[in-house]
Parts: structure tokens; sequence; C-alpha cells
């Protein structure tokens, strides 16, 4: 697999309304990527589209090497996909969950058995196999999405938002997961609106707003762009922000100031650099 996911000037429009905008970028084999951008900037669309579950308006999209459109059984295939909303049947128990996957993927009895067992230790959910999910913490009803995701082996796994509702120590759990399952190899593209979840799980980011890519590279890269050094001015109940290239620049700037009240000078991060990008926070 040379590239794992290319996009080519990517468009969707629902009811003529354009959402997703001439979107295009690769992601490498074994590459960690991250879609970040706020609410309604198109990143479950995209994702959607990614995963075959909905069709692009324009442009051209490539899974491991298979086009979204013509080769969709091959693209499923080598996709796992962790959505939104909590997709597991809650009527059903955790083993029987895994067991209707395994048996839609075509995985024959004595290996769907061995898997199910690995993948549910895995991500420690062993012990309540025979529970209905309906029984199961937010948590562990994603951690068994996760499990069911990777039954059929996939190459690459998308995962839209994953930690969206949990507490901060499931999040941990959740992100001590996901790394370790791009240690193992596994190509991941998340979505996400948290900084936080970026800056510790990602080696690229795609920056989304209002259906455009508006920056894509790493953290490095971005904040050599728009400067490592800030200082930061309290103005009333609120913060202006200068970018300097490096920390030595901004502390110069400051040295310059005749009344430094209110001034501050730090190493900026990505939070920075959004907002200098879209103009806005993300919640
Ligand atoms: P994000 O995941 O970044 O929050 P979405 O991809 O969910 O953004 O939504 C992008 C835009 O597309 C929003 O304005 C949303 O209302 C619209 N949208 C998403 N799905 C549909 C749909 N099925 N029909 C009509 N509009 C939609």
């Amino acid at each position: 697999m040379s590239t794992a996911v290319c996009l080519q000037n990517v468009e969707k429009s629902y009811n003529k309304v354009p959402v997703v905008k001439g979107l295009s970028f690769t992601i490498q084999p074994g590459e960690m990527f991250g879609l970040l951008g706020p609410n309604g900037a198109g990143k479950s669309t995209t994702i959607r589209m990614l995963t075959t579950l909905t069709k692009p308006t324009g442009g051209k999209i490539e899974i491991g090497g298979y086009d979204v459109r013509r080769q969709a059984i091959q693209v499923k295939q080598c996709i796992g996909v962790v959505l939104q909303q909590v997709s597991v049947d809650n009527d059903l128990t955790v083993w029987e969950n895994m067991e209707f996957h395994g048996r839609l993927h075509h995985i024959p009895n004595s290996e769907r058995q061995r898997r199910i067992e690995r993948w549910l230790e895995y991500v420690e959910l062993s012990d309540r196999k025979e529970s209905l999910v309906k029984t199961l913490s937010g948590g562990m009803k994603r951690r068994l999405q996760i499990a069911r995701a990777l039954l059929h082996q996939p190459q690459i796994l998308f995962l839209d938002e994953p930690t969206v509702g949990l507490d901060p120590q499931t999040r941990r759990r959740l992100w001590e997961i996901i790394r370790d399952l791009n240690r193992q190899g596994m190509t991941m593209l998340l979505t996400t609106h948290y900084m936080d979840e970026v800056e510790y799980l990602c080696d690229r980011i795609g920056i989304m707003d209002s259906g455009k890519l508006i920056e894509l590279g790493t953290l490095e890269e971005f904040r050599k762009k728009h400067g490592e050094g800030l200082v930061m001015k309290q103005i009333g109940d609120r913060w202006e922000y200068k970018f300097f290239p490096n920390i030595t620049a901004a502390n110069a700037y400051l040295e310059q100031q005749p009344d430094k009240t209110g001034l501050m000078v730090r190493p900026s991060n990505l939070e920075d650099i959004f907002v200098e990008l879209t103009g806005r926070q993300l919640d």
C-alpha cells in the first residue's frame, strides 16, 4: 500500500449546499492523522465519505488504493470504523455484538471465536462478554466499538470524535488504546474538536473550518510557520495575542515595552494557532 488515504478535490453538498469544499490530503501507512475543527466544519461528513457511508458530490477518494465509489467492497474490507453515534446493539450481549460483526465479515467460526476473545481482552471487556450492551458505561461501549472495528483485521481505522462525552479518566484509557494500536502499525484517522487529543495523539493535523482544509502539517510545522513565541496582553477581560518567530524574539519585544502591565510571554500551542487561523475558540 503506497498511500493509505488519498483525497483529491473532494466536494460534498446537501441539497445543493456545499459542506465539504475542495478537500485534498493524503495519509501514509502507519500515520496517525487528526482532523480538527469546530462543530459543523465537515469532519463527520468527510469521515462518512472516506468510509463509503455517503457518496462525495465531486472529486476522488482512494482508500488503500481502492476507489470509494467503484470499489466500495474492497474499501470496506480494509477499514475499521468507529462512529460518533454509538452503533453497537444495546439489546445484544457484548459477545453477540462481536459475533454478529464477525459473521457479516464471513470470518470462519474458530478464527472468529479466537479473534473475539483476543480483542475483548485487548479492550479489557472479557469479563463483560455475557453482559447486555445496555448495561455498559459509555467508555465500555466505545471500547466495544473499537474491538468490533478491529475484528476483520483492517489496515486503516477511522474514529469519529472517539472520546466525546467521556470522563477524563476514560478518555485517557482510550488514548492509550489508540496510541498502542498506532504503535502496532495501524494507520489511523480521527476527527475531534479537542485540542489536547490531537496534540497528544496525532503525527499530522488537518485543520478544517467551514468545509475547507485551512492548515495541514505537524504541530511543529504550524508553530514554525505562525511563530513559536507568543506575547499575551490582557485588555479588560480578554487577551490579545502577538506571535513571534521564537521565545527570544517575544522576550525582546516585551523588554522594549515601557509598560509591561498585563503582558505575558509563553511558547505558542495548537489552540493559539487555531484561534489565529479561525478567529474562534473551540468549546
Ligand atoms: P462536524 O463533524 O465537523 O461537526 P458535519 O460533517 O457533521 O460537521 O456537518 C457539516 C455540515 O453539514 C453542517 O452544517 C451540517 O448541518 C451539515 N450536514 C451534515 N449531515 C447532513 C445531512 N445528512 N443533511 C443535510 N445537512 C447535513
